[in-house]
């Protein structure tokens, strides 16, 4: 990464879970268009793409396949990883009636899962013993250009792991407002472990990338909650170089900061403010970009994203963790042979 002129655009972004500026991307534009053509190699007709690679051994292949050989999904798919192709310049008009038209690959993936798709069309409230989480309904927009990159980040997921994780529904909301003593704040998401034992989503956001980030991040939340209760792994912050030692955690972490590039461990700065925040970026990382993270030039974050993997292969061993199953594989081949690691925007981490 760095600053060099060959990279062409800078666009600052919210942390997953807070309302602040959460991180840059510097897009290059050679690179993009590189990638671009592998995108156009996959779409040897017009009217079917031929998926290439492992991934079609990911459990949920069929409603993927099913997915993007919805006329509306195609449009969005080059809409939204068009090279050069900025947030403000993506024309919704082009996908339009999306969601209408995907909802019969929503239902068959959500009830694969086991898992409610919860819309409320009224403004929702949750309260908890200690704070407050309001939004208003997702409007028909939002649900247009949330709903499908949601549905094929969820669809990498097998049937075991988000029965370990204990999630029953996703929650969309056009924005959530989260307050407690002395504190209010908008989140992109929440993981609601405790009750409803939902991820909640803010469905206004427009940056493609970071509607991924954002929903990968908050599963890792849920699962590393769920486990045994604790955000503790000593093996993780062991890798922490001697004299570092984390933040105030992520809720006081307000502003975007960019990353001291001497600090090495971490994928940007937002990753210092609590151990879990770092676990919940490497995740991200690692299931957006599992071959850049597993073999990154920088060795703690290398080792890192390898105890976050070791720890999901624990976590879910009979899916996940399988190793006939093949699945960091198959997901590697999805990233690179699909539009996923084509996409133009994507963290500063990529
Ligand atoms: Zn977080």
């Amino acid at each position: 990464m760095g600053t060099k002129f060959s990279l062409k655009k800078l666009i600052s972004k919210k942390c997953p879970c807070l309302s602040k500026k959460y991180y840059s991307k510097i897009i290059s534009s050679e690179e993009d268009t590189k990638k671009y053509k592998a995108i156009q190699i996959l779409q040897i007709s017009e009217n079917e793409f031929i998926p290439q690679g492992n991934y079609k051994k990911l459990d949920n292949y069929s409603i993927i396949q099913s997915l993007l050989n919805k006329p509306l999904m195609k449009i969005y798919i080059n809409e939204i990883f068009r090279p050069n192709k900025s947030i403000k310049s993506f024309q919704y008009q082009k996908i339009k009636g999306i969601f209408e038209q995907i909802k019969p690959e929503i239902k068959l993936l959500f009830k694969k899962l086991n898992l409610k798709l919860i819309i409320p069309d009224k403004p929702f409230k949750y309260r908890s013993f200690t704070y407050t989480l309001e939004g208003n309904p997702a409007t028909v927009e939002d649900l247009d250009n949330y709903i499908p990159i949601l549905l094929m980040e969820l669809s990498i997921y097998p049937k075991s792991f988000i029965k370990k994780s204990k999630i029953k529904k996703i929650i969309i909301l056009n924005n959530i407002q989260f307050s407690k003593v002395n504190l209010s704040q908008e989140r992109s998401g929440f993981p609601e472990y405790n009750e409803t034992k939902s991820i909640i989503l803010s469905s206004k956001e427009r940056n493609f990338a970071y509607i991924r980030i954002v929903f990968h991040h908050e599963i890792f939340h849920f699962i590393d909650w769920i486990d045994d209760y604790s955000f503790k792994d000593e093996k993780f912050e062991k890798l922490n170089l001697k004299n570092f030692s984390y933040g105030n955690g992520g809720e006081n972490e307000r502003e975007w900061i960019k990353l001291d590039k001497s600090l090495k461990g971490f994928i940007n700065h937002y990753s210092t403010s609590a151990l879990e925040e770092d676990k919940a970026e490497i995740y991200q990382y690692l299931i957006g970009c599992p071959d850049e993270a597993l073999n990154n030039k920088d060795e703690i974050v290398m080792k890192k994203a390898r105890r976050i993997q070791e720890f999901i292969n624990q976590f879910d061993n009979k899916g996940i963790g399988k190793k006939e199953n093949n699945f960091w594989g198959n997901l590697i081949d999805f990233r690179t042979q699909f539009v996923y690691k084509e996409s133009v925007f994507q963290g500063n981490i990529c």
